[in-house]
């Protein structure tokens, strides 16, 4: 996301939006300011929040685009007129490239906000950088119970950590998904907070260097365990293993991260709790 954020950015400073023509009814998030109001605005920088596209136009409008779980952003030069399946929004500036948001799958929409100088919309509700010392400290001196894994995903706690990184971020860090901050010792509170910048530093340089277009937003092949259950360990050899939590499954290592425990399924008993 950071590397996209970049690209944008070389493409689109400077450029000026002609037109925000919306090519979905649910994709707008806010009311006011209408599209509109961004109409004959220079882009002055391209950047991302957690999962949060930012686009800075003259006047402290901002534009948010969250391409979720199947979302997708298409650089089009020539801009194009076409309204391919699924598209959201096609943004149109006074020279190309122009930029189409759109969606594949129907359960997690990508969406788009409107904000006017001042307004963080959702933004305002995201946590710190995983790089800032506020999360360095988060790590150090916690001590809340909640299993790390779901503290790593929760956007309030840390911006822009999904599911993904932090399977890889744990494993790494030798620790088991539903351990809590509270059971750590220093040492180990260390190795999460170097295994989750590591990991988010290697997919970011992998993430620049990845060849083709914008659009290819499949990240399967480049996490170490995630979506991985049933291979080995790329660490210890050992198989793989998932787990149900919530609405999703995790993957871990018994040998790497639990000291040979199988972790219990929580979906179930959750609900019957
Ligand atoms: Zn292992």
């Amino acid at each position: 996301m950071q590397a996209l954020a970049e690209r944008l950015d070389a493409a689109l400073v400077g450029a000026e939006l002609r037109r925000a023509v919306m090519l979905g009814f649910s994709g707008l998030k806010t009311a006011l300011p209408a599209p509109e109001a961004l109409v004959g605005r220079t882009v002055t920088s391209v950047g991302r929040r957690g999962k949060y596209l930012i686009f800075d136009l003259e006047g402290g409008f901002r534009v948010l685009v969250h391409l979720s779980q199947g979302g997708r952003l298409d650089l089009e030069d020539p801009p194009r007129t076409t309204k391919p399946r699924g598209s959201v929004v096609r943004f149109v500036f006074d020279r190309p490239p122009a930029v189409l948001v759109r969606e594949h799958g129907t359960q997690r929409k990508a969406g788009w906000w409107v904000l006017a100088p001042g307004d963080d919309g959702p933004l305002g509700a995201l946590g710190p950088d995983p790089f800032s010392d506020e999360f360095a400290e988060l790590i150090e001196h916690g001590d809340t119970t909640r299993h790390l894994h779901t503290l790593l995903r929760d956007q309030r706690v840390v911006a822009g950590i999904g599911r993904g990184w932090a399977d890889d971020a744990l494993h790494r860090a030798g620790l088991s998904p539903f351990a809590s901050l509270r059971s750590l010792d220093q040492a180990k509170r260390a190795r999460l907070l170097e295994a989750v910048r590591s990991v988010l530093t290697e997919a970011l340089e992998g993430e620049r260097g990845r060849p083709g277009g914008l659009s290819e937003a499949k990240l399967g092949g480049r996490f170490a365990i995630h979506n991985r259950s049933g291979q080995p360990c790329p660490v210890c050899g050992e198989s793989l293993r998932r787990v149900s939590f919530e609405s999703h499954e995790i993957v871990y290592c018994t040998h790497c991260q639990t000291g040979g425990k199988v972790l219990a399924d929580r979906r179930l008993s959750r609900l019957l709790r």
